[in-house]
């Protein structure tokens, strides 16, 4: 994150000072969270919440629940969410939060219990004119419900905008289920209109068949595109004339994999080297390294997934002449819609989902069309044009509001 940060900082010529300030995360709290076990024991979980930066508005990112949790990476994440908020033109900071445990080895009952205490421990930083979570690595739309109705519990009201990514029945957006597929949708039509290829008839292929990934593939296959090539965790199924996407997505929810679809079994080493126009990692982090890039023939890349290439594979791929647009850009579909899920629980005042549809679409073209400009302006890539257009906002709003001292 650093080093994105710095590439762009220095072409900006960032005043020292925000600098220091846009480098240090402005608030981290570490709290120990007691929960009775089902066998009756009591164990002491650690959870965090780090609020990077608030400058823009409320601190906006999600909860993780995961055994390797820990300060550092959390705060790395929060100053990513800074950055991502700040590309897509949302009244947002960012943060993340995350608590040390392993929810493959608790019940439900233990689930809800660490929920609820990890809600209580960090309540008096969190609030809809504060800090909004949502759900990341193993947090879903019940753990923002249990989370909601704690911090509505302690205030004495219903509070629907503490959270976004709750059940629609509770205060939850249409179309937010789809929203980062979609925004990966809207950027890949808008690159390859700047590349000046036709997206009917162009050939895709995409790394990773969950929640982004699937929604891309179905959304560029409605478009004309040929997706001829998946994969997932287990396999990855490759058909030259193009799968079909809504069966494949049947077959997924059946079998909670791509394996034994029809066409030719796969890798993901030989999906990177298939002769594709687009490449859609939309899966893991650093999965396009310097080994693999050399063979990657794709002419765009959009990063679905959380950093996806190695800076290493970055430059080898840029100086090649790849379009790489980046996750921040790429992926911000996401907290896009949880900005409107927000702005809908603020007003009560719920949208249909094609008004969803069409906002996000204005916000992500408007945030390519930007990002596009810088990078023509300044005579650098995606990413580093990505990280200006961020860093420039929130640096412009902390000069405007001054030093409170
Ligand atoms: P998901 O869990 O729904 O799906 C992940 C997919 O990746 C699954 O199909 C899984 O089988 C596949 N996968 C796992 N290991 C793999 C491997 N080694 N090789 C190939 N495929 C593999 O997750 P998601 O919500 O679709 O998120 C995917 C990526 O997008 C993550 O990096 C996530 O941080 C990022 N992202 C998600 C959202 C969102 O709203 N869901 C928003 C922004 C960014």
């Amino acid at each position: 994150m650093l080093q994105e940060f710095e590439g762009a900082a220095r072409i900006l010529n960032l005043d020292p000072g925000i600098w220091k300030i846009l480098t240090k995360p402005k608030r981290q709290i570490i709290v120990s969270c007691p929960v009775q076990m089902d066998n009756g024991n009591i164990e002491v979980f650690t959870g965090y919440r780090v609020q990077y930066n608030i400058t823009l508005g409320p601190a906006k990112g999600g909860i993780r629940f995961h055994p390797n949790v820990n300060l550092d990476e959390v705060t790395a994440l929060a100053a990513w969410m800074t950055w991502k908020c700040a590309v897509a033109q949302l009244p947002f900071g960012g943060g993340k939060g995350g608590v040390i445990c392993d929810p493959t080895k608790m019940s439900k009952r233990e689930l809800e219990a660490l929920t609820r205490r990890y809600t209580a421990e960090i309540i008096d930083a969190i609030g809809p004119e504060k800090d909004v979570p949502a759900p990341d690595v193993n947090t879903n739309e019940q753990v923002m419900a249990w989370f909601m109705d704690t911090y509505s519990m302690h205030i004495g009201h219903t509070s629907t905008a503490v959270v976004t990514g709750k059940p629609v029945e509770m205060g939850g957006s249409l179309g937010r289920r789809e929203a980062t597929g979609r925004g990966v949708m809207i950027i890949t039509r808008e690159s390859a209109k700047h590349l000046g290829f036709d997206l009917a008839g162009a050939r895709i292929a995409v790394q990773g068949f969950g929640n982004v990934g699937s929604v891309a593939a179905d959304l560029l296959s409605d478009m004309g595109a040929k997706v001829i090539a998946v994969t997932d965790w287990k396999s990855g199924i490759y058909n030259e004339a193009g799968l079909d996407i809504k069966r494949l997505i049947a077959h997924n929810q059946q079998y909670r994999t791509v394996e034994g679809f029809e066409g030719q079994p796969l890798t993901n080493e030989e999906l990177f080297k298939l002769d594709v126009d687009v490449l859609i990692p939309a899966a893991l982090e650093e999965q396009i390294t310097a080994t693999n890039a050399a063979a990657i023939k794709a002419r765009l890349i959009v990063e679905g997934a959380n950093g996806p290439t190695t800076p290493e594979a970055h430059k080898l791929l840029h100086d090649r002449g790849v379009f790489i647009v980046p996750d921040i850009l790429a992926n911000a579909g996401g907290v896009t819609v949880s900005y409107f899920e927000w702005v809908q629980d603020r007003h009560g005042y719920f949208w249909p989902e094609h008004e969803v549809n069409e906002r996000l679409e204005a916000k992500m073209c408007q945030a390519f069309s930007e990002v596009l400009r810088t990078a023509q302006k300044f005579a650098v890539d995606m990413r580093v044009a990505a990280y200006i257009v961020a860093i420039n906002r929130v640096a412009t709003v902390t000069k405007l509001r001054g030093m409170y001292a």
